[in-house]
Parts: structure tokens; sequence; C-alpha cells
């Protein structure tokens, strides 16, 4: 096996069990290993500190499977798998819904590696070397460890790039007869679309928020911003809304809006679907001079990573700003960003000066998170990346 040696002083982060390795950190390798191979890391006066996977073309050239010295193998990951679902078992997710992420990388100790279950359906993005290496072994796995016949691919995320691997996508084992399946959640129904759909086909991180708007919405007007396949605009009208506007850029994610509006049987005819640009229908509200009761902004990722940040920040302010406005006294907004690169303290900041600038008092009643099938390790804080603030306009 081949084995990296950190360099002087960089053993910290390794001690602290972060799983990530930087290129940096590790002296010149004498041999080098293929991508997703096992290696070793030690420290630099030579001792044992960790075991992982061997990435040439990242940053992040070797991700830690283990700190401790035990054999890489299908035991291994059959330990990880398990620990993994039994972990969702115990978290009494499954019984309020049929679709929910059993496997979230670092955060169940596999590195690169998200398995979501739709329905009898699963779906796996391999993200790095090492994810790759062990796929085919992961995959007989997660068919013995579920019980459960279909597994499709949506190894598409931009991310494979970095670690030198192409997009693939595509049925696994077993056969899904069309890739739109209908998911259970919290007695909502959600056609979601495993082909086509965003990430692995729908925003599972969401649910316990879905349901929060839904607890909020009676007799209100919503303005349902970003809504993709509808998933805030269902639970508002589940939860009574007088009436939903939803706004999304893609035309197929609204024709889904319509058709989980109906799956549901709830009236279709409290809810206007506007293909917009979120930023552009914004300003028209504004000088329309609408306003509405709730409005929820679930934008996708502005800063995947911390050098779009500034502009990002930029964004968050300008759609939190004209939200404020069009807020009447005593709506809520329920706002979220879900870039790695902003953290919860400095999206507090963003909505904030955002208020201020609206000329608008509001207080946050409550800060929401993912959803309890995306945990967090603690020694992996980049995990978190979900944040979400409930405020109440004065
Ligand atoms: N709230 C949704 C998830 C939102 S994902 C849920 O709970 O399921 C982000 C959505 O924003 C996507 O559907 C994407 O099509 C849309 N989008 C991205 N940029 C946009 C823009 N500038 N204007 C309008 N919609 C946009």
């Amino acid at each position: 096996m081949t084995r990296l040696i950190l360099r002087p002083g960089r053993e910290k982060s390794v001690l602290r069990r972060h799983p990530w390795i930087f290129s940096g950190a590790l002296q010149p390798a004498m041999d080098e290993a293929a991508s997703g191979e096992t290696v070793d890391v030690l420290s630099s006066k030579g001792d044992f500190l960790a075991r992982g996977a061997y990435s040439p073309q990242s940053q992040i050239r070797v991700r830690v499977w283990t700190f401790e010295d035990e054999p890489i193998n299908a035991d291994f990951f059959r330990a990880r798998i398990k620990l993994a679902i039994h972990s969702r078992d115990t978290g009494h997710l499954m019984s309020d819904t049929n679709a929910l992420r059993l496997i979230y990388a670092e955060s169940d100790g596999i590195s690169g590696l998200i398995v979501d279950r739709y329905d009898d359906t699963l779906v796996l993005q391999s993200l790095t070397a090492g994810s790759e290496y062990w796929k085919e072994t992961i995959v007989e796995l997660l068919l013995e460890e579920t019980g459960l016949k279909n597994i499709y691919e949506r190894s598409d995320a931009d991310v494979r790039e970095l670690e030198g691997l192409p997009p693939r996508v595509g049925m696994l084992r077993g056969a899904i007869p069309d890739s739109r399946i209908t998911i259970s959640e919290h007695d909502l129904k959600f056609l979601v679309d495993l082909e086509h759909g965003h990430k692995t086909g729908f925003y599972l991180d969401q649910r316990a928020n879905r349901r929060g708007v839904r607890l909020l919405s009676r007799d209100e007007d919503v303005l349902d911003c970003f809504c993709y396949t509808g998933g805030f605009t269902v639970n508002a009208l589940a939860g009574g809304a007088k009436s939903v506007l939803s706004v999304d850029a893609s035309a197929e994610a609204l024709t889904l809006v319509r058709r989980n509006i109906e799956l549901n049987d709830l009236p279709l005819e409290k809810v206007q679907c506007l293909e917009a640009d979120v930023f552009q229908a914004l300003r028209k509200f504004r000088d329309e001079r609408r306003t509405f009761d709730m409005i929820v902004l679930d934008p996708p990722k502005f800063a995947p990573t911390a050098a779009q940040v500034e502009k990002a920040a930029r964004g968050y302010k300008d759609i939190n700003l004209l939200a404020f406005k069009l807020l009447r006294p005593n709506g809520i907004l329920v706002t979220f960003s879900c870039s790695g690169g902003i953290d919860a303290a400095l999206f507090q900041k963003i909505v904030a000066s955002a208020a201020l600038d609206a000329g608008v008092e509001a207080r946050i009643i409550e800060h929401v998170s993912q959803d309890r099938d995306h945990p967090i390790a603690l020694n992996f804080p980049e995990g978190a990346y979900l944040k979400g603030l409930v405020c109440l306009r004065k």
C-alpha cells in the first residue's frame, strides 16, 4: 500500500479527525497510487494516522476512510452502510416518508457517496475517486442491506470534474418502468423525476421546512420563489393558504407543480404559476405594489465555494430586501441559503441588512436547517450547508 507522509506541523487537522487531506499538507510521494486506491497517511515522524482514498487530480488528495489501522474492504463498507441505514430507522424518519437520504457522504463516514431512497428505488451519486473505486462493491452491498432491487445512478454533479471523473447517469441494477416516481412525505405526494430532476430528483433536505411552512400558511397569500416542483407550494395549499404564487425559471418544474397539486387533490385555482426570473419578478411585484402574507425564498446555490461569496452575498441581499418590501405587516419571510461558502452567521447578517435597507423591522422566530437524514458529523462541519431563517415582520 502506498504510504503518504505529512509535512512537519500538518498533523493537526488529521488528529482532529477531519476527513480531508489537502495536497499541500503532504510531502511529495515516492510512488503514485492510482485514482481511488487505498493509501496510508503517516505523520512526519512515520506514525500511522489514517487510511483513505487517493485522488491524484483533486486538491483534496486523500479522503479518509478510517483513522484506525483496519482493512478497507467490503466488510468495512457493509458496516458503514448498516450504521447509516440504522441511524435513519431510529430517527423515526421512515414512518413519515418513503423518500430519504440513506447515506450522506462524509457525515456517514463514506466520503463522496450519496444514496437517496425514493420509494423502492435507490439513487446513487458518486462524487469522488474513492467512492468511484468502490462503487461496484457498494452497489451490491446496498442491494443486500436494503433488500431493494433498483439502483439508478445520478453521478452528474459538476464536482466530479475536480476529481477527473466524467459524468455518469443510468440504471446500475434493476429497472424503473418510468423515470418518474411518486413519493409521499408527511402524507403529501410528490412526483419525482429521477432522470432529469435536480440533484437526485428532489430536495429531500427541505422536508421539515416544507412542513413548517404548511403549519404557518392558513388563510395566507403566499409567494413561493424558486418553487421547483412545488414542495413549498403544495404544503402551503395543504395548510390552507388563501392563494399561492409560485415562481421558477424552469417550465418543466412548473409543469410538475401543477401535477403535484392535482396529485394531492388540492385546489389548483388558488395557485398561479409564473415562469420568470425571481430577481426580475420581485422588482415587478414591487412596482405593482403587490404584497403577501408569507414569502418563501429558496434559491439555488449562489456560492458553491468560498470564491463566489461576495457576489452571492449581493444576490441574497437583493432578493431578501425585495421580499421584505413585499411583506405585509405581521407577514412571514422564510428565507434560505444552501451555499456552503456562506455560513449561518453571515447569512443572518445579510438578511438583517436587507431588512434595514428595506426599512422594515423583523424578528427571527426560528432558525432552521437541513432535515435529520442529512446529519452533520461533528468532525466534518462542512456537512452543514442549509440554513434558513423564519422572520416575522413587525
Ligand atoms: N423550494 C424547492 C427547491 C428549490 S431549488 C423545493 O423545496 O423543492 C431552486 C430552484 O430555483 C430551481 O427549480 C431552479 O429552476 C430555480 N431557479 C434558479 N435560478 C432562478 C432564477 N434566477 N429565477 C427563478 N428560478 C430560478
